[in-house]
C-alpha cells in the first residue's frame, strides 16, 4: 500500500464575526464553566487515581485552575512499564499499514472533532492567544502525525541497493528492545503528542510523563489517541512527580530511550543518570532531546528594516518568548538602528501590544506559565540592569491576578552580558547595537558567546551577505532563516532542531527523528 499525498493543516483566521471564531469561544465557554477536570493516570487503557493530587493553575488567572491531576506513584509507573511490554509485540508486528492508519486518523481528530478542545485547553492551561493554539495545537499536532506517517514510509522503503549473484539483502526496521520514554514540555501541546508519538509510530511502546504545567491538553492528545485506535498498554499517560517517574524509569533493565523536549539543564542531569545506570541496561539506550536556545537576529546594513523589525517583534514576543526557538539577542546595525528608524519603529510597535487573557481575540500577548517562571524573568532583568544593561520598554511584571510580564527590550553595549548569553525564556529581547564596519567581529560574537546553536536569522537584502553569514555561522543555528523570524518551523518543511547546548539536532518534523527509535536488521538470504 501506498500512504496518500499529504499536506500542511490549513490554518483558520478566528476572524471577528467567523463561525470558527464562534465555535472556539463555545467550546472556551464551556471548559471555563466545567473546570476543574480531573486527569488520572492511564495505564493499559485505564484510569488509575493515586490520590496525590496535582493543580494546573490557569496562568492568565491562577485562582482559578484548569485541572488537577493524580501524581504517578511507584506502583503505577511500575505497572505502566509492565504494562507496556506486554503490549510490545502485538504492537510491534502488526501491519504497519494498521499503525499507519491509526496516526492518520489521529491526524484527523486532531484537525476536525478534537480542534476546538485542544485549542481551549492550550489556551486556558498553557497561555496562548488563538493564534498560537491553532499553530500549536491544531496545525501542527496533525501535522506531526499525518507526516509521520510519510516519513516512516519512506524510511521502511530504505533498503539496501545492492545484491550479490544469488542472493537477497534486506533490513528490517525493528523497534528498540525495552521501551522508550517521553517527557514532553509545557510549551507545546503538539510536542505533547509527537514525543511519544514518534517512537509509537515505529513500533514502539511508550511512557510519556507529560509537563505539570500542560496536564490537561496533553490528557486531551491522549484521548485523541485512543480514540484513534492507539491499542491499550502502547503509550501510557504517567504525569508527575517529574523526577521520581523519569527516575524510576531510567532504572529499569529494559529503558531503551529517551524522547526529551525541556531544559538544557534537566536533559543534561538525566544523561548523566542514564550514564551511570548503563550497566543494568539490555542496550545502549537513544537519547534524543531537543533543549534550550539563545536564538539571534543579525540585522545588516542592507536590510529591510520595516520586515526586520516586524519579524523580531513577532519572534520575540509571541506566546511570551516561550517558545525554544524565540528570539532573544538581536544584533542591529548601527544605521538601520539609528537613522534607518530601525530603534523608532520597534519602540512603537512594541507599545502597542495588547497582553491580557485569551478571552479577547486580539491580545498579542498572554501570561507567562507560571510563578517560577514569572519570578526567573524579572530576575533576568534585575541582573540586565545590573550589568549595566538600559531597558528601552516594558521591565515589569504583574502577577496579581495571571502573571504577565511586559515585552521588554534591553539595550547593552556588553555582548557578554547576562541576558545575550543565557536563556530566559520569556518575553526579553536583549540587543546589542554594531558599527556596520564590524559585521563580521560581529559574526564571531554570536557564534562564539552561546553554549545554545538552535535558531537564528540574518537580515539582509545583499545575497552576498547571506551566504557569507551563512557559512560563518555554520555551527551556530540547526535552523536558519533569511529574512525571516527565527520561529515556527513547519512540520515536513523545516525540519527542527539544533546541535551544541540545544539538543541531538534530530530534527522534529523530519524523517530524521525516526531512525533514532528503530534498530536495523539486516537479513541476508542465500538461494
Ligand atoms: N518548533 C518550534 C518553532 O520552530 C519551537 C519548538 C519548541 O519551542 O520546542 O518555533
Amino acid at each position: 500500500f501506498k500512504v496518500p499525498d499529504i499536506d500542511n493543516e490549513p490554518m483558520r483566521s478566528y476572524g471577528p464575526g467567523s463561525a470558527e471564531r464562534k465555535g472556539l469561544e463555545e467550546v472556551l465557554a464551556q471548559m471555563e464553566r466545567d473546570s476543574p477536570f480531573e486527569v488520572p493516570c492511564i495505564v493499559n487503557g485505564k484510569p488509575v487515581k493515586s490520590g496525590k493530587i496535582v493543580k494546573q493553575p490557569i496562568p492568565s488567572d491562577h485562582a482559578r485552575y484548569l485541572s488537577y491531576y493524580h501524581e504517578a506513584d511507584q506502583k503505577i509507573v511500575s505497572d505502566a512499564v509492565d504494562g507496556a511490554l506486554a503490549a510490545k509485540e502485538e504492537w510491534e508486528t502488526l501491519p504497519w499499514n494498521d499503525r499507519a492508519a491509526i496516526f492518520l486518523k489521529a491526524a484527523e481528530l486532531a484537525s476536525g472533532k478534537y480542534r476546538y478542545k485542544l485549542m481551549a485547553a492550550t489556551m486556558l492551561g498553557q497561555g496562548k492567544n488563538a493564534w498560537q493554539a491553532e499553530i500549536d495545537a491544531a496545525a501542527e499536532l496533525s501535522d506531526f502525525f499525518r507526516f509521520g506517517v510519510k516519513f516512516v514510509e519512506e524510511l521502511y522503503s530504505q533498503q539496501p541497493p545492492k545484491n550479490s549473484p544469488g542472493a537477497w539483502n534486506r533490513v528490517e526496521y525493528r523497534a528498540l528492545e525495552g521501551f522508550v520514554l517521553a517527557v514532553s514540555p509545557f510549551n507545546f501541546t503538539a510536542i505533547g503528542g509527537n514525543l511519544p508519538g514518534v517512537p509509537a509510530l515505529v513500533g514502539n511502546v511508550v511512557l510519556w510523563k507529560p509537563s505539570p504545567a500542560a496536564t490537561y491538553s496533553n490528557y486531551i492528545v491522549y484521548q485523541l489517541l485512543e480514540e484513534a485506535g492507539v491499542p491499550p498498554g502502547v503509550i501510557q499517560f504517567v504525569p508527575g512527580p517529574p523526577a521520581e517517574v523519569v527516575a524510576q524509569a531510567i532504572s529499569h533493565p529494559l529503558f531503551a530511550g529517551l524522547h526529551f523536549t525541556g531544559s538544557t539543564a534537566i536533559f543534561k542531569r538525566l544523561w548523566k543518570d542514564i550514564a551511570q545506570n548503563l550497566d543494568i541496561y539490555r542496550s545502549y539506550p537513544r537519547i534524543v532531546g531537543e533543549t534550550g536556545g539563545k536564538n539571534f537576529h543579525v540585522v545588516h546594513s542592507s536590510a529591510n528594516v520595516e520586515n526586520a523589525v516586524f519579524q523580531s517583534i513577532r519572534s520575540a514576543f509571541e506566546y511570551q518568548g516561550q517558545k525554544c526557538s524565540a528570539l532573544s539577542r538581536l544584533y542591529v546595525s548601527s544605521s538601520v538602528w539609528n537613522t534607518g528608524g530601525f530603534k523608532d519603529k520597534l519602540l512603537e510597535q512594541i507599545a502597542g501590544i495588547k497582553i491580557g487573557s485569551h478571552t479577547k481575540f486580539d491580545n498579542f500577548m498572554g501570561p507567562v506559565i507560571n510563578k517560577p517562571a514569572f519570578d526567573k524573568i524579572l530576575s533576568y532583568i534585575e541582573k540586565a540592569k545590573a550589568a549595566g544593561g538600559k531597558t528601552l520598554i516594558g521591565g515589569t511584571g504583574d502577577d496579581s491576578v495571571g502573571y504577565f510580564v511586559q515585552p521588554t527590550v534591553i539595550l547593552t553595549k556588553d555582548p557578554k552580558s547576562v541576558t545575550m548569553v543565557e536563556e530566559v525564556f520569556g518575553p526579553v529581547l536583549t540587543v546589542y547595537v554594531f558599527e556596520d564596519s564590524d559585521y563580521d567581529s560581529t559574526l564571531d560574537l554570536i557564534d562564539s558567546t552561546s553554549q545554545y546553536a538552535l535558531t537564528g536569522s540574518i537580515f539582509a537584502s545583499n545575497r552576498k551577505v547571506l551566504v557569507e553569514t551563512t557559512n560563518r555561522l555554520r555551527n551556530a543555528a540547526g535552523n536558519v532563516y533569511y529574512n525571516e523570524k527565527c520561529t515556527g518551523a513547519v512540520v515536513g518543511q523545516q525540519p527542527f532542531g539544533g546541535a551544541r547546548g540545544s539538543g541531538t539536532n534530530d530534527k522534529a518534523g523530519s524523517i530524521n527523528i525516526f531512525y533514532r527509535f528503530v534498530s536495523t536488521r539486516s537479513i541476508k538470504e542465500g538461494f
